[in-house]
């Protein structure tokens, strides 16, 4: 497979950060394109000033060429279904992320592109691994631990446990 990696979030540095880290985890080649408007006002619930994660990733479905994944970048807040807001979200073949939480500034801290970057890392890592076939893990550390708030991806890690990397590896033969 190959990661298409599609993002309206310009940050060229951070995105390539992201490819590099899928294609060590997952040996997958990435590529990178950068779109002036990934997801438009169709997407929009304006009741909850949130972009609709799972009516995007149906959009974008129909786009997927075969041996390929999709990984969606938005700095725009999503949300899916009866959930607040999420940081990704993975179906079928395309997955989103979006960068809009992953900012320390989002939470009243000082700007900090390190961690802001190792968040995106986690996020993406993460959505990929559901395209994949790997679930939710209980292991702390793992990047497949599902991330309720951002103190959740602060803490665990952007590798795969043990177990994720064995299923993965499982998942291929
Ligand atoms: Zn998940
Ligand atoms: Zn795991």
């Amino acid at each position: 497979m190959r990661i298409r990696v599609i993002s309206e979030f310009k940050d060229r540095e951070a995105l390539g950060e992201v490819a590099e880290k899928l294609e060590e985890i997952y040996g997958e080649k990435s590529e990178i394109e950068v779109v002036e408007e990934l997801i438009d006002k169709r997407f929009l619930n304006p009741l909850r000033n949130q972009y609709d994660a799972w009516r995007i990733v149906q959009h974008y479905r129909r786009f997927l060429n075969a041996g390929e994944y999709m990984l969606l970048v938005t700095d725009k807040d999503i949300y899916a279904g009866d959930l607040n807001f999420v940081f990704g979200l993975a179906w079928r073949g395309v997955a989103i992320i979006s960068t809009c939480r992953l900012f320390p500034e989002f939470y009243g801290q000082p700007p900090d592109r390190r961690l802001f970057i190792e968040r995106a890392v986690k996020e993406a890592v993460h959505e990929i691994g559901h395209l994949h076939g790997l679930t939710h893990c209980d292991d702390e550390k793992c990047v497949m631990k599902f991330s309720n708030s951002i103190l959740d991806t602060d803490d665990k890690s952007c590798e795969l446990c043990e177990k994720c990397s064995s299923k993965l590896r499982f998942s291929r033969f």
